[in-house]
């Protein structure tokens, strides 16, 4: 887990005490190419006290596996600390690298749209690439990994673009439903259940829905920001304390990831939260609960709620529901029994999100 978390305004002013705490004296930093480059060059970097030694690398929009076995070469694991500046990409990129070179990281969000800087896993297409890539099980390469420390600062994540950050909601609301998935899978499966790292869990949903009907369409100023990026930060913790993805992760994500695996082939591009928010509806509705308070928290922030508005055909949102149960047989949910066609199709309807 990790030993520093510094959320709020100007978050990124504390980078340099930080560096000191953990007695860094030299650092490999990661952007992307173009907005957080700035973002490096403006903000981190002036943080850096003359006695830390850095490089910078922004990684190119074309960085690919074999690109980033030549960078981690170049590391020295003894004396560098990576940090990330940047979005999901970034971030997994960077993990990637600390595990190929043995180094531990910092991440600094520059978004919200989902929890992937807290999380010790790496997304799921980047996943699929890890194993062809390497030609291994991804457990021979890849050792989850959380960062040594988090800074989310929420003056600069505010004027991140409005639909990350309603995808943000969309993957904290999914929380629910990865946990009502682990208790179903403990009631029929045995499955083991931590009620610590699923409450967890929940309680970042439960804190993001407040203060949504607190702050209502003002939800994106800085006190709303803040409650979705402690949240999004919080919800790597639970997976810490269950020493799995299972309370961040269930049905929804499957339906998620089927979705991505479906992306290129019908050329759609749907961000991660919305995905997991519309889902979310859909598979709540499957396990008799609560579907509507989902939806109603995602009305309120202005986020999609339906397929059209995600630009995803309706029979391609059936066709993922098919093939989300077989992506990861191990994990058991409300969709591991096998859902009917017909009874995809009644759920779309009653939810109303086609
Ligand atoms: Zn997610």
């Amino acid at each position: 887990m990790s030993r520093r978390v510094a959320f709020g305004v100007n978050a990124i002013e504390r980078l340099a005490t930080i560096f000191e705490d953990l007695g860094i004296n030299k650092l490999h930093i990661f952007s992307g190419c173009t907005k957080t480059k700035e973002i490096t060059e403006k903000l981190v970097i002036p943080q850096i006290s003359e006695g830390i030694e850095f490089d910078f690398t922004p990684l190119p929009h074309n960085a690919d596996l074999s690109y980033l076995k030549k960078i981690a070469n170049r590391i020295d694991p003894l004396q560098t600390y990576l940090i990330a500046v940047g979005g999901g990409t970034v971030i997994d990129f960077v993990k990637l690298l600390a595990n190929m070179s043995n180094t531990e990281y910092i991440a600094v969000p520059t978004n919200a749209s989902h929890d992937g800087f807290s999380s010790p896993y790496i997304n799921f297409l980047l996943r699929t690439q890890v194993d062809q890539f390497f030609k291994k099980e991804l457990s021979q390469i890849y050792k989850p990994i959380s960062p040594l420390a988090i800074v989310g600062d929420t003056t600069m994540i505010s004027k991140a673009p409005r639909d990350s950050l309603k995808a943000g909601v969309g993957d904290i609301l999914s929380k629910w439903v990865a946990v009502e998935d682990w208790k179903l899978a403990n009631r029929l499966k045995g499955e083991d259940y931590d009620i610590y790292a699923a409450s967890f869990s929940e309680m970042t949903a439960t804190m993001v829905e407040e203060r949504i009907n607190a702050l209502g369409k003002n939800f994106f100023g800085e006190k709303g920001v803040r409650a979705l990026i402690k949240a999004l930060g919080s919800s790597g913790v639970a997976m810490c304390i269950a020493g799995s993805s299972r309370p961040a992760s269930g049905s929804e994500h499957l339906v998620s990831h089927a979705l991505d695996m479906l992306s290129s082939e019908y050329d759609f591009h749907v961000l991660h939260g919305h995905q997991t928010g519309i889902s979310s509806i859909l598979m709540m509705y499957l396990h008799g609960g609560d579907w509507k308070r989902i939806q109603e928290s995602l009305k309120k922030v202005s986020a999609p709620l339906t397929l059209r508005e995600l630009g995803i055909d309706r029979d391609i949102m059936l066709l993922a529901l098919q093939k989300a149960q077989n992506i990861r047989p191990e994990r058991y949910t409300v969709l591991s029994e096998g859902l009917t066609k017909s009874a995809a199709e009644n759920a779309i309807e009653m939810t109303g999100i086609d």
